[in-house]
This record gives C-alpha cells, structure tokens and sequence, in this order.
C-alpha cells in the first residue's frame, strides 16, 4: 500500500505501476485526475508543492466569455459555462460560484465599435450581453470615475474560489480512487527509446502506461525531461487582494485587449479587478515578459497597478492591500492549449497552456479523459494537437 506522510517516510511500496500519471496539481491536473478517474482509470497525481501552488493560486478566478475570440472557442465556452452553473453540486464543495458579469472600459470610437460587434455575437448565441453608455455604466457602477471612458460592454461572466476549484476536483477525483501526491516532484523521466517508462521523484520510481504532463509553466521542463521540446511561453503576472470591504464594485472590471496584453512582449499593466464575496477586491494584472519562473512580486509591479487603479478607481487610495503575488501565466505560441500525444514520445501526453481557463477546463478534461480511454476519439481536441508544433 502507499501512504504518503509528506517528506516520503512513510511512503512504502514504490516502483507501482498506474494507467495514468498525471503531473501538476493546478486546475488542469487535478481536474483530468478527476475525469480519469470517473472514467475508471488508475491514476497517481504527482504535485511538486502543494496543489494549486503553481499559476492557478495566483488566478483572479473569472470565467470569461466575451474573450472567446472564435466560433469554436465560444461553443467551448459555453459548454464549460453551464457545467460550472452545477458544479458545486457535481464535486461536493461549495466553489463560491457568482454571476457578478464583466464590464470592459471602453475609451475610444473605434473600440466602441469593436466591441459592438463582440456584444452582436454573443447575443446571437443567447449570452447576456449589452453596450452601456456612459450614464448607464455610471448608474450600475457609481464609485467609476469615467473621466477617460466613454462606455462598456457588459457581458455575462462567473466567479469562483481557484482554492476550492482545485481542491474541489482533487478530493473528488480521491473519491473516485486517483491517488494524490503532493510536495512530490517528478525529478527525472526515463523512458526506453520512444516509450515513457518511469518517472523518479524523492519518494521512488513511478510507473504508468500514459504520462500526462499538466505542469503549466513547467511543462517545458518536463517535456525536456523526456527529451523533446515543446515552447511553452510564459510571462510574469501580478496581482494584489485588499482586506474586506463594504461594496464598491459590482462587476468584474476590465480594460479591452486584456488577454493580448497579458501575453505581450512588452512591460505593461492591463488592469482587471473585481470584488468577492467576501468583500476583499482583487486586483490584476502588471505583466512582464519573462525567460525564468519567478514567483516574487516586483518593485515596479504593485506601484503600477495602484497607478492604474487610483485613475479609475478614487477610493482605492484609502484601501489596506493584504496580500501580493506573482506567478508565470504559461501560453503556447499561438494562444491555443496544447493537448494530445508528443510525437517521438509515444506514451507521453501534455494539457499545456489553456486560454480561458477556468470556463474551459472541466469540458477539456473530460474529453481528454475520453481521448485516453474511448476507441472513438474527441475530434474537438484536434485543434490543439501538439503535432503543430513539430512540422
Ligand atoms: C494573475 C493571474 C490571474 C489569472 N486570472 C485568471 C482568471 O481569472 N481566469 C482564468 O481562467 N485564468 C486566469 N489566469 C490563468 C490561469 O490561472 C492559468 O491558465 C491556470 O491556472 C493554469 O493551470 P495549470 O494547471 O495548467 O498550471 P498550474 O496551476 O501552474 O499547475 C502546474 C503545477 O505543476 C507543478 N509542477 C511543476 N513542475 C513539477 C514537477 N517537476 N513535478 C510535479 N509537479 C510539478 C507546479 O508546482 C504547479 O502546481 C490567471 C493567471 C494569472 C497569473
């Protein structure tokens, strides 16, 4: 039997043999842990740190909609939409999900325009969504000062606790038989020609018929392990909560060109904040381009953040901050996941670099679930094969 006591004296029984070895306890390895192993397969989840210690505690946890850029893309998020309206009762914790809705800060015409056209769409396809002049959006949102904004689009959006969607999928994915390590890291891959073998950690060897790499930003690192190479990109991204306050805001806020800007190439604040049911209002995002993970906030970052938020938001300057964070916000060249089987590494499968993340994954990780165990394959997840990056 295996028992994990967290520093590996109490783990007996090494060199097992799983279906699945999933590595990366964020949002998407532990909600693929939970989708195989509804699907009945044996799985070990091997976490580095805690979960949710990675890119998905740092996470302001939105599910977005209106930056669904494609057809396809919004028929996923839709999907993953509606499956996050049951989820709480689905995995048996209460994610704290609200339907606060987004509001993007429009200061121009032609962004106006732009986004006359995003709000169209989604009408069309039955989403809540709707252009609010100036008057409007300050009636819905009095404590805006709207000096350089000209209106907003608003449109439908949820909100959960990252912590407890995480944890959430990893105490019901243990429910369903996955074994879940965490402060375990994968410290070497071995593999015999083409083949994964065993991964080796502090606790022992590791053996499964599939190794599914979910490590977000570290998934570049474990990819070389097994001896290719995927570009995984990152940037660096700050945030910042305050304690509790009464309410101030009463909708996710935004500035346009959010998810262009959070991968960019250049030093820049694309401010986002919104407040939680508790009170607190989080803040995001200062985003630098970054070549190593590096999970400290920065001397420039919080200032700017403040800078941009004291514009629009006034009572901010009297606000206590509690807490600052940084993490890398992983993406894949072309902004799309990469999902499915390495060529040159038969038995190594990645779910790397998800856009929109939150709405997106439960759907994904079931189909990925499928993708492992049905003869007949998710043919929505070809999009995202890795294979485009190895032409
Ligand atoms: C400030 C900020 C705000 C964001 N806000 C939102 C939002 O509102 N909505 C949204 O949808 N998305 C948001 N995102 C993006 C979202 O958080 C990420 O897309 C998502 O968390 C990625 O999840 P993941 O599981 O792929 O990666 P991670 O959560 O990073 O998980 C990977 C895990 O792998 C582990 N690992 C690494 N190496 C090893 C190893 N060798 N062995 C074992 N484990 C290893 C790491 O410790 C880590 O826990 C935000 C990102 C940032 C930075």
């Amino acid at each position: 039997m295996l028992v994990y006591g967290g520093d590996c004296l109490s783990v007996v029984g090494t060199e097992k043999a799983y279906d699945v070895i999933v590595v990366g306890g964020g949002f998407a390895g532990t909600a693929i842990a939970y989708s195989l192993a509804r699907s009945g397969v044996k799985s070990l989840l091997l976490e580095a740190g805690h979960l949710c210690g990675g890119t998905s505690g740092a996470c302001a946890g939105r599910a977005q909609i209106i930056e669904s850029e494609t057809e396809d893309y919004l028929d996923l998020v839709l999907q993953g939409f509606r499956r996050l309206e049951g989820l709480s009762e689905e995995l048996g914790v209460d994610l704290e999900w609200d339907t606060p809705g987004h509001l993007s800060l429009i200061r121009n015409a032609e962004q106006w325009q732009n986004y006359c056209g995003y709000v169209d769409r989604l009408v069309k396809r039955g989403v809540e969504a709707q252009m609010l002049e100036a008057n409007a959006l300050q009636r819905v949102e009095p404590n805006l000062r709207l000096e350089n904004v000209i209106g907003a689009a608003y449109s439908q959006e949820g909100h959960l606790n990252p912590f407890k969607y995480c944890m959430g999928f990893a105490r019901a994915a243990r429910r369903y038989g996955a074994q879940i390590l965490p402060h375990v890291p994968v410290q070497e891959v071995e593999m015999r020609g083409e083949r994964f073998v065993t991964v080796n950690t502090p606790c022992g060897k590791f053996s499964a018929g599939v190794l599914l790499i979910a490590a977000g930003a570290w998934s570049g690192k474990l990819v070389k392990m097994a001896g290719l190479e995927l570009p995984v990109r990152y940037t660096h991204a700050e945030a910042m909560v305050s304690e509790p306050l009464p309410p101030l805001v009463y909708h996710h806020v935004g500035m346009p060109g959010f998810y262009e800007a959070v991968h960019g190439a250049s030093r820049t604040v694309t401010l986002g904040f919104g407040q939680h049911r508790s009170g607190t209002l989080l803040i995001s995002n200062a985003i630098q381009p970054a070549d190593d993970i590096d999970m400290k906030s920065t001397h420039w970052g919080m200032p700017a953040i403040s800078h941009s938020l004291a514009e629009i938001l006034p009572s901010f300057t009297d606000i206590r901050m509690v807490r600052t964070w940084a993490a890398p916000s992983p993406f894949m060249p072309d902004y799309l996941p990469a999902i499915g089987f390495l060529p040159g590494a038969v038995n190594v499968y990645v779910a790397i670099g998800f856009h929109l993340a939150i709405p997106t994954i439960p759907v994904l990780a079931d189909w990925i679930a499928n993708d492992l165990t049905a003869e007949i394959k998710t043919e929505a997840l070809l999009p995202f094969s890795p294979n485009r990056f190895f032409v």
